[in-house]
């Protein structure tokens, strides 16, 4: 074989490992097609043992550590153009060295579903109706085929694909005649974008003072190239902040770029979508996993061309690759679903950090109840802190009352004078919104003779009576079993619930308030297509009902005519082991406070508790979030806890129960040589068994990030040396949040 003419790729591909794999590339010595060699960021097939894997090349290079005659050449590139832009390799290859993800797995999670199978991106490209005879089709439609006539018009200014015809109220009929008649044919040919101009935005509200700053500051930044190009948005709930999104983004826009919008959950806000959608009359796009593979590849194709003036997307939009990004939104940045728990375990907001200031474009953390991260940040000068401390729409935010349980009579988790003021707000034709962090009818069915509780066998938890179902279920493994009648401990009959859920709440409610619509909104009652739609539009009435729900309601939704928030349960995080626990109670009740009192009525939030003297509670009840997190960042700071240290989080799960302790116990001898590092554990989870799986955890802690890391990528040099066993599945959390 002559090998003059090789190169070595170096290959990511899609399996667990911390590595790339090198290739060899021999060019066709007959052609010299300069546009068909290899480059970065390119698909490629290769051998791998019996197999063939799509990988994404990293590298080109002539030399490798094997003897360069025993790399298996590649099987072919895939297309000649590239699957990842440069800034989506530069982004890619932070984040897997960054998280200490398996690089494959990394592009891999950055790619469309459709694009880690062997097809180009030319097979999927929408097809495009394209004029094929412009000068003659005008004489050849009939005079009074109108819709055909309309067809042409909408042909002679550019291609279309089938679904924006339709959306144009193009007859299918029609379309197959101007394709028979050969006028006109599919091509995946790009088309022409327009220019945005000031025509494609409308419905601008005039500023407040506050907005009106935010706004300037974050224009003026990305016109000069010296202010800082991060924002923190803190504004109050109601404040106005999706106007200052939508101001900074119609400057963007201008300047012909494109946007990111992130946010916690699309299913949840459809408000916001509709909004965007108002705004602006131009390709908006959405990116989530409830879209299907075609959807998702569609709204990556448009980004990428550059047809997709705005991408409204869950945390993994941040991969995603743009022809022209000019600034990246995160709305309700302190929200923890931007984390992904799960394999790749990366946190959307740094990602986009990072990614702006590569691109150098300025970027926006907008929160009503910022992250302790992004308030340190702040705090030092990092990010551009912009305030808004009153509701835009001139309503007041509501007032905080406390309820102690202990002094007054409760019926299924509601306290008598908390059910006399749902009445009386009913009376007096307003909405009524009671949050309750569990679904489910009861926590718990308890033994009234032995006090054994219903748990589940595959994990350390307690299952969820579900009454309507009449079913069992365990909300951490999903496992569901029938009812049970008889203790499994003593045989006794007696069983009762113990605890109160949405569901129960909700029948107790209906009992006691009949003359009024009770709504639970929860996932279980929403889990139909279409369900959570008609339960937005039934609140949205605004007729005075009671709406039961979980997190969902405490989510970004705008309903005028909520005067009263009741949080039924906050004793429930009061006394936990994990040091956010303050910060997330916080967040949740000024977030579901947030709902109270949006139109006209001054609004009340009630917080219903078996202790009233918790410090969080009280400092809640008489200041402000930003009171509370200035002194929950000192506490940190006196603990050397995070933003003030980082910690990686080492995980290990077994089947048999002792293994994973075991072993994490034999790792941190190791540890000890590293100076300047507090190791905290080996400690079980805080859920020790989920599923049938042992888990326990290691923290190690640092001031220092890149001391950190250093330390991390020697465990990961050493551990399966060092600790080999097969037994035991372990994985790196870098920056955890939960644990
Ligand atoms: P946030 O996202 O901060 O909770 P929103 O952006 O949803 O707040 O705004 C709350 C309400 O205030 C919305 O109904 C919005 O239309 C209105 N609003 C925002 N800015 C203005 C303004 N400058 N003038 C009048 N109304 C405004
Ligand atoms: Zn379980
Ligand atoms: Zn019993």
């Amino acid at each position: 074989m002559s090998l003059f003419n090789h190169q070595v790729l170096q290959v990511a591909l899609p399996l667990p490992l911390r590595k790339l794999f090198d290739y060899l590339y021999i060019a066709p010595t007959d052609i010299i097609d300069i546009s068909n060699k290899p480059q970065q960021g390119q698909r490629v097939i290769v051998p791998f043992g019996r197999q063939t894997l799509v990988g994404t090349v990293i590298n080109i290079t002539d030399k490798s550590e094997y003897p360069i005659e025993k790399l298996k050449p590649i099987i072919a590139l895939i297309e000649n153009e590239t699957s990842f832009t440069s800034e989506q390799l530069n982004l890619l290859l932070w984040a897997a060295e960054y998280y200490k993800h398996p690089i494959g797995e990394v592009f891999s999670a950055a790619l469309p579903g459709v694009l880690r199978e062997n097809k180009t991106i030319g097979q999927l490209a929408p097809q495009r109706l394209t004029l094929s005879q412009k000068h003659n089709v005008d004489k050849k439609i009939p005079k009074n085929a109108k819709q055909l006539h309309k067809l042409l018009s909408l042909l002679s200014e550019q291609s279309y694909t089938r679904s924006e015809l339709t959306n144009k109220d193009m007859k299918s009929t029609s379309i197959k005649r101007f394709v028979d008649e050969g006028w006109a044919n599919w091509k995946t040919s790009s088309i022409y974008i327009k220019p945005v101009t000031a025509d494609d935005i409308t419905g601008q509200l005039s500023l407040n003072t506050e907005q009106a700053i935010a706004v300037s500051a974050i224009n003026s930044s990305s016109n000069n190239n010296n202010l800082p190009r991060c924002f923190l948005l803190d504004g109050v709930t109601g404040s106005g902040k999706t106007e200052v999104y939508l101001q900074a983004i119609e400057h963007i826009l201008l300047k012909q770029q494109q946007v990111l919008v992130c946010v916690p959950e699309i299913g949840l806000t459809p408000q916001t979508i509709s909004r965007f959608k108002q705004r602006f009359n131009l390709d908006v796009e959405l990116w989530h996993s409830g879209m299907t593979d075609k959807q998702r590849f569609n709204t990556w194709y448009k980004a990428r061309s550059g047809q997709a003036k705005i991408v409204i997307a869950t945390r993994s939009g941040v991969f995603l690759p743009f022809a022209s990004l000019g600034m990246i939104v995160i709305d309700e940045e302190h929200d923890a679903s931007f984390k992904q728990q799960e394999g790749f375990k990366y946190h959307c907001r740094s990602l986009a950090l990072y990614r702006a200031k590569v691109a150098n474009i300025p970027v926006i953390l907008g929160s009503a109840t910022p992250s302790l991260e992004t308030l340190q940040n702040a705090l030092v000068g990092k990010f551009h802190h912009l305030e808004l401390k009153s509701r835009a729409a001139g309503s007041q935010l509501p007032a905080m009352k406390l309820l102690d349980l202990n002094q007054c009579r409760v019926d299924s988790g509601i306290g008598e004078p908390l059910l006399e003021k749902v009445k009386s707000c009913l009376a007096a034709g307003q909405q009524v919104m009671l949050f309750i962090n569990r679904r489910g009818f009861a926590p718990v069915l308890m033994c009234e003779e032995c006090r054994w509780l219903t748990e589940c066998s595959r994990c350390s938890s307690y299952t969820t009576f579900h009454k309507s179902k009449n079913q069992l279920i365990c909300h951490h493994c999903g496992d569901q079993q029938p009812t049970i009648h008889q203790c499994k401990g003593c045989g006794s009959t007696r069983l009762s619930t113990v605890g109160v859920g949405t569901e129960q709440l909700h029948l107790a409610l209906q009992d006691a308030i009949p003359d009024y619509p009770v709504i639970r909104l929860d996932r279980d009652s929403t889990s139909k297509k279409g369900e959570f739609e008609a339960i937005l539009e039934q609140i949205n009435q605004g007729n005075p009902s009671i709406v039961v729900g979980t997190q969902m309601v405490a989510k970004g939704h705008h309903f005028p005519n909520v005067s009263l928030v009741g949080v039924v349960d906050v004793d429930g995080s009061l006394f936990s082991s994990d040091f956010r626990a303050p910060e997330k109670l916080a967040q949740l009740i000024v977030q579901v406070s947030g709902r109270a009192g949006r139109g006209s009525i001054k609004g009340e939030v009630w917080l219903q508790t078996k202790f009233p003297e918790h410090p969080v509670i009280q400092d809640l009840i008489n200041n402000k979030y930003s009171d509370f997190a200035s002194f929950a960042l000192t506490e940190r700071e006196m603990l050397n806890l995070p933003p003030y240290s980082h910690q990686a989080l080492i995980r290990a799960e077994a089947t048999n129960e002792n293994y994973a302790s075991q072993w994490l116990q034999s790792i941190s001898p190791h540890l000890s040589q590293f100076a300047d590092l507090l190791v905290l554990g080996p400690s079980p989870a805080p859920m020790m068994k989920k599923a049938g799986k042992y888990r326990h955890m290691l923290t190690i802690q640092c001031k220092s990030r890149p001391y950190l890391h250093k330390v991390v990528d020697w465990l990961i040099e050493n551990l399966d040396s060092v600790q080999k066993d097969n037994r035991i599945r372990w994985s790196i959390d870098i920056d955890p949040l939960d644990l």
